[in-house]
């Protein structure tokens, strides 16, 4: 009797001991951050997950010896990128994700693999806010733990008033419904917003940042830094990149602008 319930034990215990594997890299699998509300760059429809950052963590899997259903997607809401890499829940993140020294403090990054900017997201029949320097008494929707709210913060505390998200679909629902008068973050998400809003929403087009999009590792990881590194250049090198982009802002009226893209990858290496 003793011995039955024993051998029930150990079973159960071997169990927990093979699923406890299936979470780390021991199952062959890789785990990647994304966004999954965020059309044109990472964005989860119908089960399944498109956008260019997706294209990009696509082709970084594959060049790292994943075949795609080898992926595990995982959404890394803005918020919790650095803890998502800190805590080894995804072995990298492609997620709009600025390259930033306050960020480089506890996580590293490979890339940039894009550059944008941010810029202003207004109703369409706006008149009164045509750049950044409109803001005065304003009321700004952006995401909590992302580069655009802290910009907010630094250069226009004194004159708007800012509303912060867990994420920017809500975000334009607030500029729907009238809540606030803008949403700011990179021109690249706002594009994808307004093509999204089926012309309720349009971008204002005056960038005022630039936000160099890497890839986010575990700090000082920089075997895994220059292998994606490796592949970025590749990914552009071979004409993919630009499809990418083509592709995932078809119906957009954005371009990436040339003057900084495409980037040279080059973060991590030191
Ligand atoms: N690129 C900016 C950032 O990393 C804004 C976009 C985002 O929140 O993902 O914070």
């Amino acid at each position: 009797m003793l011995r039955r319930a024993a051998a029930a034990i150990c079973a159960l215990a071997c169990v927990f001991a093979v699923s406890a594997c299936g979470a780390d890299d021991a199952d062959g699998k890789v785990r990647i951050g994304i966004k999954f509300d965020q059309p044109g760059l990472g964005f989860k429809k119908n089960g399944t997950y498109v956008g260019f950052d997706v294209d990009v963590a696509k082709y970084i899997a594959k060049k790292l010896g994943y075949s795609e259903d080898q992926i595990v997607w995982k959404e890394a809401p803005s918020k919790q990128r650095e803890a998502m890499l800190q805590n080894g829940d995804v072995d990298f993140i492609v997620a709009t994700y600025s390259i930033t020294d306050e960020r480089k403090k506890v996580v590293s990054f490979a890339g940039p693999y894009f550059v944008a900017g941010q810029d202003l997201l207004v109703r369409k029949d706006e008149t009164s806010i045509k750049g950044p320097e409109d803001l005065n008494g304003k009321r700004l929707c952006s995401v909590t733990g992302s580069t655009s709210a802290v910009t907010v913060k630094e250069k226009f505390a004194n004159e708007v008033q800012l509303m912060e998200q867990p994420g920017y679909a809500e975000c334009a629902t607030a500029l729907f419904s009238g809540i606030v008068d803008a949403v700011t973050t990179d021109d690249i998400i706002l594009a994808g917003l307004a093509s999204a809003s089926r012309g309720r929403l349009r971008v204002v087009g005056k960038p005022f940042t630039q936000e160099y999009y890497g890839v986010g590792i575990k700090k000082g990881d920089t075997q895994l830094a220059t292998k994606i590194n490796n592949a970025i250049a590749d990914m552009i090198q071979d004409g993919s990149w630009k499809r990418a982009i083509a592709d995932n802002t078809k119906g957009t009226s954005y371009t990436p602008n040339a003057k900084y893209n495409p980037p040279e990858p080059t973060e991590g290496e030191k």
